[in-house]
């Protein structure tokens, strides 16, 4: 069995490495850095940035004078990619998998050519990932309209920060540059911010973030940026924003364009690459995974279709499920959601109960000066069956993994509620939420 992947980010290089342990020989290109979009200019760049904010925060609440040296702060940012990226290169040093750089086209659904050399496979799985999009507006490529990728990559904290769009990358970068010193506007075009989130969580940490002095506008609609100034419409008055820097962050669009996909004849829509439930496209032996797939946009979700993948190719079976996957949102304070929101539920007409317990009288979180957020679990009102849980809070990325193990598993509350949580700890909330 020969497998060609195409892209080395987490579904495609995760997917390799898998696929080698398994005794499947590997070749995977990749035209950009080892670990793609995720380890250089997204999850990882990202976290790094959020780190150092919240310690800002930290300090500050302490009464510690808090100053970054922004050089120094980009420079271990840097490093931490660099550090992680040898570890993939390393893995990928496993004999069974051939690495090639350059740019993939599909010659056939079973030959791929790079640099006008041909490579056959059996199977071909596409990881091309995605890329930012932009709005189609007057200004959208002027100079100080910087993408996601370009903003972690600036050498100095500007002074004014406009982000266009209301969603996790806007929001994690908003709560990094506001606590880096920028003056700081969201413009979001929805009537909350981070739209697809339960109602709870967007409202709460639109307060949250506008507390800290974050400037946010919803239900607003971009019309253009002319020079230092972006104009929007808000209930049919036109506003501005002054600002230094716009980022631009849209949403991201699947990377199609370049593979030949027409020619071979795999299916895809504005979205991305259309597969059905086993990751296969419309070409037998072709398969695509992660976000070239336009599903959700997330590193862990890319690995674990990536597995899902590999699994049907060598005719076994898992229990993935891709209706638990967690999400999450770096901003201070973290926000985190598994499983169906409360506003679904009513509109699948499900009698539910929703449980809520709050950071304030978390021992742990009172200790670390981390009171505001709560966590709020959805739970079927018949038959006492799990549902979602959504956390706003400190770690509230680490705290949810609990609910999506439980989820996973079909608990009912009664089993979460005999389920012991050491104390003092933030998992507390989980346990408080429904034993109250
Ligand atoms: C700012 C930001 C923050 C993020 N934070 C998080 C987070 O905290 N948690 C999370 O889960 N997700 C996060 N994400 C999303 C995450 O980065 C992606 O979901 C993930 O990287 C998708 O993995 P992938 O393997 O599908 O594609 P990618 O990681 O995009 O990798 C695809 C690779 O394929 C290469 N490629 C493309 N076309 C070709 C071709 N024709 N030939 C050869 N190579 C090609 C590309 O150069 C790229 O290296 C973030 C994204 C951004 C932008």
């Amino acid at each position: 069995m020969r497998l060609l992947i195409i892209g080395a980010g987490p579904g495609g290089y995760e997917t390799a490495v898998s696929a080698a342990n398994r005794g499947v020989e590997v070749t995977i290109v990749t035209d950009g850095e080892l670990g793609g979009t995720c380890l250089n200019e997204g999850c990882i760049p990202t976290k790094t940035l959020c780190h150092y904010a919240e310690l800002m925060e930290q300090n500050r609440k302490a009464g510690i004078e808090a100053h970054v040296d922004f050089t120094r702060l980009m420079e271990r940012k840097q490093a931490v990619i660099e550090q992680l990226r040898g570890g993939i290169e390393m893995l990928m040093g496993n004999k069974l998998i051939t690495l090639v750089r350059g740019k993939a086209v599909f010659r056939d659904a079973h030959t791929v050519s790079v640099d006008g050399i041909d490579y056959k496979a059996d199977k071909v799985i596409i990881a091309t990932g995605s890329k930012s999009a932009s709005l189609p507006i007057p200004g959208e490529s002027n100079a100080n309209v910087l993408t996601s990728d370009k903003l972690l990559s600036i050498d100095s904290v500007p002074e004014r920060l406009c982000v266009v769009g209301g969603g996790v990358i806007g929001l994690e970068m908003a709560s990094v540059f506001q606590s880096l010193g920028s003056e700081v506007t969201v413009l979001e075009y929805f009537r909350e911010i981070l739209p697809r989130f339960d109602t709870d969580l967007s409202k709460r940490l639109k307060q949250a973030m506008q507390k800290r002095g974050i400037k946010i506008e919803t239900g607003v609609e971009v019309k253009a940026i002319e020079g230092n100034r972006v104009l929007f419409d808000k209930k049919g008055t036109e506003t501005a924003v002054e600002t230094d820097v716009v980022l631009m962050a849209v949403g991201r669009k699947a990377n199609v364009a370049s593979l030949n996909l027409d020619d071979i004849g795999v299916r895809y829509s504005n979205k991305g690459i259309e597969v059905d439930e086993n990751l296969r496209t419309s070409v037998p032996d072709v398969y695509a995974v992660g976000d070239v797939t336009g599903h959700m946009m997330l590193a862990h979700v890319a690995s674990f279709q990536g597995r899902r993948a590999l699994n049907d190719i060598l005719s076994e079976t898992d229990n993935i499920r891709f209706d638990m996957v967690p999400a999450d949102v770096f901003t201070l304070p973290e926000v985190a959601t598994v499983g169906m929101t409360e506003d679904e539920c009513k509109e699948k007409g499900i009698n539910i109960k929703c449980m809520k317990s709050f950071f304030r009288t978390n021992g742990k979180a009172v200790s670390m000066d981390e009171t505001e957020g709560f966590c709020k679990i959805v739970v079927n009102a018949d038959d006492g069956k799990l549902l979602g849980a959504h956390i706003m809070g400190a770690h509230a990325a680490d705290v949810i993994q609990e609910m999506t193990a439980l989820l996973y598993m079909g608990a009912t509350i009664s089993d979460l509620r005999d389920v012991i949580h050491a104390h003092p700890t933030l998992g507390e909330v989980i346990g408080a939420a429904v034993n109250n």
